[in-house]
Order: structure tokens, then C-alpha cells, then sequence
């Protein structure tokens, strides 16, 4: 294949963006469906989604619809004015999440930078503070998100951090019982940790941190951004992990999945389906600690992406997207599983809920000339070569993020050719 052009525009790419990113070897130019097409018309199935985000696939007719018809009304106007794009998706978001009100940015990192900013001022009073997140979690890139996030790779080099944050094992109420003291004001999880691994939270842990989190004055707040927004089966993977299976491990027999409310939820990624868009939800009690003129965002909740993510949420509704994203999850997830029967070596198994899934990879060796790539890196370089889209999660976790209209040929297809990979991998292996 002639690949003077995808050559050209790396080169250009890497003269004159930033290199902050490694970046898989393709130059992709359009998408239809589940599908992605690069410079040189080589067709991907794209289980990556942009990490999380084209929720309904890539030129999906309506939202294309809608963007035409909003950009011919108004793009933006500031929220020095009322906009009713604006008005409808945060009514939308409230009746979906609980009593409360919706704060809009532009990203995942600036709807937990609010959430922070609320923490801080719920606590400025009384001179509470700290926040305590997880070990593995990731929160967005900014300064504050960065503070937030318990991993090292993501901080080091930008010290001083903001001053506050304590890191404890995921999924381990004693570890933030013993790591909370008289100037701790909120716990941070996500419900299903993304980048750490694809790490669902226990239903018995929600249950006794929302608990704990009650009796000891403290917010608590989910990062929703990669793992919320229906991808779960549920509109939050909180609440899908309360009404499963594995409810019944909650202590509380008489437990109803809708007492569990948090006091603030970030939300991003899926909720845009591209354009990009953040949002907060902050819940009743709350919401005054954010008053007027203490926070803002020049773009968020701008016509244009309210438009597009109140259609979203429409078309999920009116087709009954839910329980197609619970029973793909599912076949997904068996899929994937049992692929460590043939590929011992290479695959541990899989986990997650809905269409957020990761396929678990053993330590494995690579070749000398991957050795610089994580394994998790190595298999989706060689995954995109044979026309498959994945994203890693850490060093040894896969994620596949297919969009929430995958169909079940799709999701054989993805399972063919990570198969071919995986037979690709071991022939390496054994070199
Ligand atoms: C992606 C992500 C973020 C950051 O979102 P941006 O839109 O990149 O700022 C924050 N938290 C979680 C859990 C994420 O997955």
C-alpha cells in the first residue's frame, strides 16, 4: 500500500502539535456506524469510540440533523443569557439522576474541577478541605484533576500539586474510614474505575460509603465521565451495580437501589457523542455553595452540544438502548472471556458492565522491537494493523468501548479479529 500520504500528514503532525500524546499509527478521516476509515480508505471497527465518547457511532443521521438545525439557530451566547437547548438537557439530566441542579463545562476534567470547587467551598467555612480519592483513579488532566488523580505517572513533573488529596486502595471502606480525619470534606470515586483497569465498584461499598459519607458530614462525589451516561446499561454504573445481580451482596436486606444518592456526579464523554461537553450534577442540599459569580465556563452548556446531547438521551430512550447495551455487554464480556480458554498465555479473563468492558492480559513478553509499548499498548497496535480500534487501560487491561448500537455481527467480527491478533501474538511469542 502507498502510504506516502498517512507518512506526509505524520510528519506534519509531529512538526507542529505538541507531543504530548503517543499515538497509534493512523490517519483517520470519517466514520459511519461502528466503523472508521483512515487517509487511505482502510476500513476499522472502531471499539475505542474515542475513548468512550461517539456513544451512537460515528455521522449517526439525527445527530447530524440536529447539529444542522441548531448551528442554523444560534452555536452560542454565553450563559449571560438563558438558552433553552441549555434548560431542557439539565432538566433531562436532573429527572435522570435525582433532586438537584446541573453545572455545564466542556470536559471531564473541568465537571470534576467544579465538583472540587464545591467541595471546597462546603467545607471553607469550617476549615475542611482534604479530599480523599483512590489509588488507579484517573481525573482529568488539569491541575486539580491531577491532584485528584492516585496515580504517579499522571503527577510527576508537575509538583507542587494542590494541597489535600490522599489516595486509598479502591473498593476498601476501612482504608477510607482510617485515612479520613477532622479536615477531610469529600471521597471521590469513580463507579466504574476506566483508566485504572475497568474496576466496577462493589454494590456493598456504595452502599457503606454513601453510609459513612452521611454520618460523617462528608460529600460524596462520583466521576461519572468515562463510566456513566448509560454506557453501563444504566444511566450511572452505581445504579446498575445496586439493581444486579450483585445487590445482593449489599449488607442491607431491605435496600432499595434508588436510596443511593451522591452528592455530585461528573459527567462527560458519551454525553456529548462527540461535541464536546461536560456537565456537573450537584445534589439539592448542596447547591448553594456554588452561588452566583463563584464559577463559570465561557462555552459550556452552549446551544449546540445541549441540542446534540438532549437527542442522545432522546434516541436512547425511544429505542430502548438500555437493554441493548446490557445484553451486547454481556455477549461482549462471554465473548472475551473465553478467549483465555485458547490463549491462556495471553488472555486472564474479562470484567466490567455494559459496553465498558476490559479484556484482562497476562504479563506477556514482546517482541524487542515493542518493548518501549506496555502489553496492553502492544496488542492494540497490532489490533488497529489488522483493522480493529481498542483502547489500553494501564499496562495490562484492553478496554472495548464499542458504541451503544453495536450490533451482535459487529461484536463477532471485533471477537474475529482480536482472535487473529491474539494467534498473531502468540507465533511472536514463541519466536
Ligand atoms: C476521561 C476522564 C476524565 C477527563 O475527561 P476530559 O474530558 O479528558 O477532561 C476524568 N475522569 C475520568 C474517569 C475519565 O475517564
Amino acid at each position: 500500500m502507498d502510504n506516502t500520504r498517512h507518512d506526509e500528514y505524520v510528519q506534519r503532525c509531529n512538526d507542529s502539535i505538541l507531543g504530548t500524546y503517543k499515538r497509534f499509527p493512523a490517519v483517520l478521516t470519517h466514520g459511519r456506524g461502528s466503523y472508521v476509515y483512515d487517509v487511505n480508505n482502510k476500513q476499522y471497527l472502531d471499539f475505542a469510540s474515542g475513548i468512550a465518547v461517539t456513544s451512537l457511532g460515528h455521522a449517526h443521521p439525527e445527530i447530524t440533523a440536529t447539529i444542522e438545525a441548531q448551528a442554523k439557530k444560534m452555536l452560542h451566547c454565553s450563559s449571560l443569557y438563558y438558552n433553552i437547548p441549555q434548560i431542557e438537557l439539565a432538566e433531562k439530566l436532573v429527572s435522570l439522576s435525582g433532586p438537584g441542579k446541573i453545572f455545564f463545562c466542556n470536559s471531564g476534567a473541568e465537571a470534576n474541577e467544579s465538583l472540587i470547587k464545591l467541595a471546597r467551598s462546603y467545607g471553607q467555612k469550617v476549615g475542611r478541605y482534604h479530599i480523599i480519592t483512590m489509588n488507579k483513579s484517573f481525573h482529568g488532566r488539569t491541575m486539580a484533576g491531577i491532584s485528584a488523580t492516585g496515580q504517579d505517572k499522571i503527577k510527576n513533573g508537575f509538583q507542587p500539586l494542590l494541597e489535600g488529596f490522599t489516595h486509598v486502595p479502591f473498593n476498601d471502606l476501612k482504608a477510607i474510614e482510617n485515612a479520613c480525619t477532622e479536615k477531610t470534606v469529600a471521597v471521590m470515586i469513580e463507579g466504574i474505575q476506566g483508566e485504572g483497569g475497568i474496576i466496577p465498584a462493589e454494590a456493598a461499598y456504595l452502599t457503606g460509603l454513601r453510609k459513612f459519607c452521611t454520618d460523617n458530614n462528608i460529600l460524596l462525589l462520583i466521576d461519572a465521565v468515562q463510566c456513566g451516561f448509560f454506557r453501563s446499561g444504566s444511566f450511572q454504573s452505581y445504579q446498575e451495580i445496586l439493581s444486579g445481580e450483585s445487590a445482593s451482596t449489599v449488607n442491607n436486606a431491605n435496600f432499595n437501589s434508588s436510596d443511593f444518592i451522591p452528592d455530585g456526579i461528573a459527567m462527560a464523554k458519551s454525553l456529548g457523542g462527540g461535541v464536546p461537553i461536560g456537565a456537573s450534577w450537584i445534589r439539592d442540599t448542596f447547591t448553594d455553595y456554588l452561588p452566583a459569580g463563584s464559577h463559570g465556563s465561557t462555552y459550556g452548556g452552549n446551544p449546540l452540544v445541549c441540542a446534540v446531547a438532549s437527542k442522545i438521551i432522546e434516541i436512547i430512550e425511544r429505542d430502548k438502548l438500555q437493554d441493548a447495551i446490557r445484553e451486547s455487554g454481556t455477549y461482549l464480556q462471554r465473548s472475551l472471556a473465553a478467549l483465555s480458554g485458547p490463549f491462556p498465555e495471553i488472555i486472564s479473563g474479562a470484567r466490567g458492565l455494559g459496553l465498558l468492558q476490559g479484556a484482562v492480559l497476562k504479563e506477556l513478553k514482546r517482541p524487542a522491537q515493542y518493548e518501549s509499548l506496555t502489553p496492553a499498548a502492544y496488542l492494540c497496535l497490532k489490533a488497529l494493523e489488522e483493522g480493529l480500534l481498542l483502547v489500553p487501560a494501564g499496562e495490562t487491561v484492553i478496554r472495548f468501548l464499542p458504541q451503544f448500537q453495536v450490533t451482535r455481527n459487529e461484536i463477532d467480527e471485533g471477537i474475529r479479529i482480536f482472535e487473529k491478533v491474539l494467534n498473531i501474538v502468540s507465533e511472536e511469542l514463541r519466536d
